[in-house]
């Protein structure tokens, strides 16, 4: 992944059917893909379903159609889904360049291990797409796992996290998660998939521009030639006729500012945030002042730290008053609920 970035200088495109279905699929995927420079071609060919009796995958014999397909465009990458050991052995006999392992798979680290000792040697570049529930050291934990075998070429995927009332995605991004992964592994190439996220063909190009303006390196892209007929993610495959159209809407942001006049805006507003974070701190400094004074004079009268009606009235009052200012509601509750906490602690400290 280094090296294909490294030549790139741009993030990369991973795309395909969710699913090999047939060979003339296969290779319409390869003709149009390869057309439009995708760096690796996607396909399932084990699904990992949630209920049985769903489309389960073609199996090797969609391995047979993609080994086939990459002698008549030779050079072009393909990543296939793993599961077991079996799986791997099948993909190393069929050529295939590059594995992932899927978020019900990440979730079980036992899974995870035995995929690592089956992998280890192999040479095979391996993605690790998060768990389905949000927990960040499971995911980081896979990828731990991998690369303890001695495998250095990984990845991760962010393909957003299982809820049980999806309301706007079918998985929410809860974007603060690849954001801190990067901060455990910032070697480690992210990749986003928007497809999984978004769950509907119309919602992926705004997860995808999402993704970009967070400095991901690459998308992975769910791309079909018929998908109201595709036999698994019907809703959110984007037509393979329309996927250069596609790639051309994305904007692709600069990691840093290129332009003077640009440059002196930034170094202004940093400025002016500067001379507010040094007054933000001096007035939380105050108010810890003022919580001491009644630390201790809750203290001599015997009273308990926590009061919940101070409480209510805080956590009641507070989003109301940035609702007129317009700042977020959420925000300021949030914030308040760490204030609070620091509150108490200071309070006990004193009160021991
Ligand atoms: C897939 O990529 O088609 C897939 C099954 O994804 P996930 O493991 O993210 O659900
Ligand atoms: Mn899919």
């Amino acid at each position: 992944f280094h090296k294909l970035l490294e030549e790139k200088q741009a993030p990369l495109m991973i795309s395909g059917p969710c699913s090999a279905e047939h060979e003339a699929q296969v290779l319409e995927s390869f003709e149009v893909l390869s057309k439009l420079k995708v760096d690796i071609i996607r396909f399932g060919v084990w699904k990992p379903r949630t209920r049985p009796g769903s489309f389960e995958g073609i199996g090797y014999k969609a391995l047979e159609w993609i080994a086939a397909a990459k002698k008549k465009f030779p050079g072009v990458k393909v990543a296939v889904e793993i599961a077991s050991d079996q799986h791997i052995r099948e993909v190393l006999a069929h050529d295939i360049d590059v594995v992932w392992i899927g978020a019900r798979t990440t979730v079980n680290p036992f899974a995870v291990q035995e995929l690592a000792y089956s992998l280890k040697g192999m040479g095979l570049p391996v993605m690790v797409k998060n768990p389905i529930n949000p927990d960040l050291a499971l995911w980081v934990g896979a990828v731990e796992r991998i690369m303890n075998v001695g495998i250095t070429d990984v990845a991760a995927i962010h393909r957003g996290f299982s809820t049980y009332n999806p309301v706007k995605y079918r998985n929410v991004p809860q974007w603060q998660i690849p954001i801190e992964f990067r901060h455990f592994l910032p070697e480690i190439p992210l990749i986003c998939d928007p497809s999984h996220i978004a769950g509907k063909r119309d919602l992926v190009m705004e997860v995808s521009q999402k993704a970009l303006d967070l400095n991901f390196d690459g998308l992975m892209v769910e791309v079909h030639p018929d998908p109201p007929n595709a036999l698994s993610d019907p809703k959110q495959q984007i037509y393979l006729s329309k996927f250069g159209e596609f790639i051309d809407s994305l904007v692709l942001r600069r990691e840093k500012f290129v332009d003077e006049a640009l440059i002196d805006r930034l170094t202004e507003l940093r400025e002016k945030i500067n001379g507010l974070d040094v007054k933000i701190i001096d007035l939380l400094a105050k108010r810890t002042g003022h919580i001491r004074e009644i630390g201790k004079y809750k203290k001599d009268k015997n009273v308990a730290v926590y009061q919940p009606e101070r409480w209510k009235e805080i956590i009641e009052s507070r989003p109301n008053w940035a609702k007129d200012k317009e700042v977020s509601e959420e925000f300021i509750t949030e914030l308040y609920k760490l204030i609070h906490d620091e509150s108490i602690r200071v309070q006990t400290e004193i009160s021991e």
